[in-house]
């Protein structure tokens, strides 16, 4: 892990040498030392690379006691971690955490599916797990799925709350895409992933020992042909914990297509799902509390957890998140727009749902105001079963990426705007899911996604907007990382 060190800058040790510079020029007035000492921008590092954030990978960031902790994808794919410290107002980071296969296959374009995600043990350590897009037949027998590229890896901190120094942990399977790790409040871990590419089952892996082993991997949702259609069943999962001992989990269905003649591999999805693990027991249940065996097929899916049907065919769909109420409710949101042809089928945008105790309802839009042929995307917390606080990314007509604040009093059948977050003229974004047990001052990650480049700036918002941060720290990318892409 020494190169990995080597690649890392060291972003603290030179901003403590801009303080002690700063220090030498104590005979200017104050203010003026301000002006001329620091100049400070909106983002904490510029090395991201193409999609670097997405809701589905996730947690991206976590807040610990005073500290947020950060990370995406840089540079040939591999995770960064960055940490700010909310009392010293100081950066740290990012640090290379691991190396990803994913960037370094030669491929044209930046592949996105190996995004890091965080999780923090009880004792401190901070893990990632990232670089998985399926893996392939070199690998091994994948006896959950079929193969795509990539290794699925898992790095933990040498000390806890330390992110300077990393090594890896081969205990998780290679196969894994789309991680989502989870904490019980016994310090339990579940890392739930997709076992391989779009024709694989969903599973967990769990761990009792603070992640420095995993058990072998349970199927909870079943990839199959469909029994009449020419595709095959498929699924995208949204994990979090829930209530007590419970994880709960949203998805939608993918029509993983046999004939791909007229358009290629397209990303065709729908509908909105829900079901509950309850780790305690080892039982899996719908929102009625009805049992499910695992691992859920389409037939089961459809009887027992649907949420809504999002439309016709040419309705596609993309993860949204799900959080519980006070009561124990679940609200979930999913992303939903036309196909218009592209190879994504077309922009999707936000709309939110409820279990209301007896049924589903809502569906609407967070908001109408984003034209159809751009995209809107977030993630929220209940302040009360009605009270909704929905951080949104979306372009406005004249190309501005916006974040802001939604607020909604009716349990998320409207929303009202409220303040801005970050604007930036002529981008579209990335977005993570919200960090998790967020300060106020740092709730969400945001790409910028300018054109003509792969490589991003990226952003750490709260209350407050962004986090500055030096501008000479927050400029880490370097000559060398653009040997890749431009
Ligand atoms: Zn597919």
């Amino acid at each position: 892990m020494k190169k990995f060190l080597k690649n890392a800058k060291p972003a603290f040790a030179i901003s403590l040498a801009i303080l002690l510079a700063g220090c030498k020029t104590t005979q200017a007035p104050v203010a003026e030392q301000r002006n001329t000492k620091v100049e400070m921008v909106e983002y904490f590092a510029d090395n991201a690379l193409g999609t670097p954030l997405a809701i589905v990978q996730h947690p991206a960031g976590i807040h610990k006691d005073g500290i947020t902790y950060v990370s995406y994808q840089g540079p040939f794919s591999d995770p960064y971690v960055a940490a700010y410290n909310h009392k010293t107002k100081q950066w740290q980071g990012p640090f290379q955490a691991g190396e990803s296969d994913l960037g370094r296959m030669g491929k044209k374009k930046p592949d996105n599916h190996g995004k890091p995600t965080m999780l923090i043990d009880d004792l401190g350590y901070i893990h990632i797990f990232f670089g998985g897009h399926g893996g392939s037949k070199e690998h091994g027998e994948n006896l959950l799925g079929n193969y795509n590229s990539g290794r699925n890896k898992h790095v933990v901190s040498k000390r806890p709350g330390d992110i300077s120094e990393w090594e890896e942990l081969k205990n998780i399977s290679v196969f894994g895409t789309y991680n989502q790790a989870i904490k019980m409040d016994n310090g339990d871990i579940y890392l739930i992933y997709r076992h391989g590419a779009h024709r694989s089952n969903w599973v967990y892996q769990k761990s009792t020992d603070h992640g420095r082993t995993f058990a072998e991997p349970v199927s909870f949702l079943k990839h199959k042909p469909h029994e009449t259609k020419n595709h095959h069943d498929s699924w995208y999962v949204w994990a979090v914990k829930g209530e007590n001992d419970e994880i709960i989990l949203s998805y939608d269905y993918h029509v993983c297509p046999n004939d791909t003649r007229a358009r290629g591999h397209i990303p065709v999805r729908h509908d909105l799902y829900y079901m509950v693990f309850d780790t305690k027991n080892d039982t899996w249940r719908n929102v009625q509390s009805e049992p499910l065996d695992i691992p859920v097929t389409r037939q089961i899916a459809d009887a027992k957890t649907l949420v809504a049907r999002t439309g016709g065919d040419d309705m596609w769909t993309f993860n949204g998140t799900v959080r519980l109420d006070q009561q124990g409710y679940p609200h979930l949101t999913i992303n939903v727009g036309k196909d218009v042809g592209k190879r994504w089928g077309g922009s999707k945008q936000a709309r939110y749902y409820r279990w209301t105790g007896d049924n589903w309802t809502g569906g609407n839009l967070i908001y109408n105001k984003v034209p159809k042929s751009l995209g809107s995307e977030g993630d929220f917390v209940l302040k009360s079963p009605t009270d909704v606080q929905y951080t949104l990314a979306y372009q406005e007509k004249n190309k501005d990426a916006v974040v802001a604040d939604f607020y909604s009093k009716d349990a998320g059948k409207t929303f009202e705007k409220g303040q801005e977050l970050l604007r930036i003229p002529d981008v579209t974004w990335s977005i993570s899911s919200l960090i998790k047990d967020a300060h106020a001052d740092a709730r969400i990650l945001v790409a910028e996604r300018p054109k003509g480049t792969q490589w991003r700036r990226i952003y750490l918002l709260g209350d407050n907007g962004p986090i500055k941060r030096a501008k000479s720290e927050a400029l880490v990318l370097k000559e060398a990382d653009k040997v890749q892409f431009k």
